[in-house]
């Protein structure tokens, strides 16, 4: 089912999740688990993300150095294919422009159909940026170029030419940024585009995570002003570690509210989770009290101290007992 007919559907806020897939090399089982933990928690859907080739060089022992090219966490459909058939959860996976060719990029997408997995999350991806592509690839450069892809296999329309083909009925989901992506020299510049997101078939949109429930307030009416009207579904991390004080700022352009931070400095590392935990939960519940349709919480790799979050939040514990896999 499309995420914003189970979303429309539902009665009450959803609570969905995101999580990554292992590194190349590793087993399965660890992530399956995760998704194995979840299923009593009822996810109307769980995110995969997805994560493109990056360039590393090794030194030779003639002291030359060598390119590789590699993709350290493949895997995003086979997870999602897994997700589906064998917990009938609707799986999200994530869509890169970067790293991918739109050839690449429709072949994914038929695989995906095929599958009977029916969203996506289009996204820009990083490290690519102002680079032109070689002549002989067609790149999608921004997101909203991606979209447009989707959008016109949802027409019928498919690359080399392809305009009648059987039309694809792809749910797209697309990034938001509260605090303004890094990029964009201000956050109503960056709506613009994200508008242009939602203008050319976008569903939906889920934010980058923040700390700060205001932020959300006011980036959804400033959406709101200029006329997007989709579900924006936030986004929400529970801070574990005094190191992510740092680290999560750098790496994707938020603030930590002062008095977060100061908890944080002041405790001992191993209350951390704790504050972490107490601070989501609130925030969760200061959204809980907004009518949303859905809050997204980033796992990663653990599920315990989301699990604390939302176990409070419903009113349960979270279970000790074995979960098959
Ligand atoms: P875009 O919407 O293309 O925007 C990127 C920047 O370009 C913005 O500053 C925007 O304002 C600007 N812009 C947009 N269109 C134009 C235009 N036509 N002309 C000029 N400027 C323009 N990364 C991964 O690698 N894998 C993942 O799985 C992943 N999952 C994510 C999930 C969520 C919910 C979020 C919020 C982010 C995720 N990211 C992921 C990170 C994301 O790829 C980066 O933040 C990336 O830098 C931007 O992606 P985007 O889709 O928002 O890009």
């Amino acid at each position: 089912m499309k995420i914003i007919e189970l979303l429309d559907k539902a009665n009450d806020t959803q609570i969905s999740y995101e999580i990554i897939p292992p590194k190349r090399g590793s087993s399965a089982h660890q992530i399956m688990k995760i998704v194995a933990e979840l299923v009593e928690y009822e996810p109307p859907f769980i995110d995969v993300t997805s994560h493109s080739a990056q360039v590393y060089y090794e030194e030779m022992q003639d002291g030359k150095w060598r390119r590789h090219v590699k993709r350290k966490r493949p895997g995003t459909l086979g997870l999602c294919a897994a997700i589906k058939h064998r917990y009938n959860i609707e799986p999200v996976p994530h869509l890169l422009c970067s790293g991918f060719s739109r050839e690449e990029t429709e072949d994914a997408l038929i695989e995906l159909n095929y599958l009977g997995i029916q969203n996506i999350l289009a996204l820009r991806g990083d490290g690519h940026e102002g680079k032109h592509p070689s002549p002989d690839r067609s790149v999608n450069a921004y997101a909203v170029d991606l979209v447009d892809q989707v959008a016109c296999m949802n027409q019928g329309h498919f690359l080399e030419d392809i305009i009648d083909g059987t039309p694809t009925d792809f749910c797209v989901g697309v990034a938001g940024y509260p605090e303004k992506h890094f990029e964009a020299p201000n956050l109503s510049w960056d709506i613009l585009n994200l508008k242009r997101k939602v203008d050319a078939g976008a569903d939906y949109i889920v934010t980058q995570m923040f700390f700060d429930n205001n932020r959300y307030f006011n980036f959804v009416k400033k959406c709101r002003d200029i006329g997007i009207t989709v579900p924006i579904i936030p986004g929400l991390k529970v801070f574990t570690s005094k190191k992510q004080l740092q680290s999560l700022p750098s790496r994707f352009f938020l603030e930590i509210p002062e008095a977060l931070a100061a908890e944080v400095e002041e405790a001992k590392p191993e209350h951390v989770v704790d504050i972490g935990v107490e601070w989501a939960y609130r925030q969760a519940e200061g959204l809980l009290n907004s009518d949303i349709p859905c809050i997204h919480f980033y796992i990663i790799q653990k599920t315990d101290v989301v699990k604390k979050v939302v176990g409070r939040l419903r009113g349960v514990k979270p279970s000790a007992t074995q979960v098959a896999i």
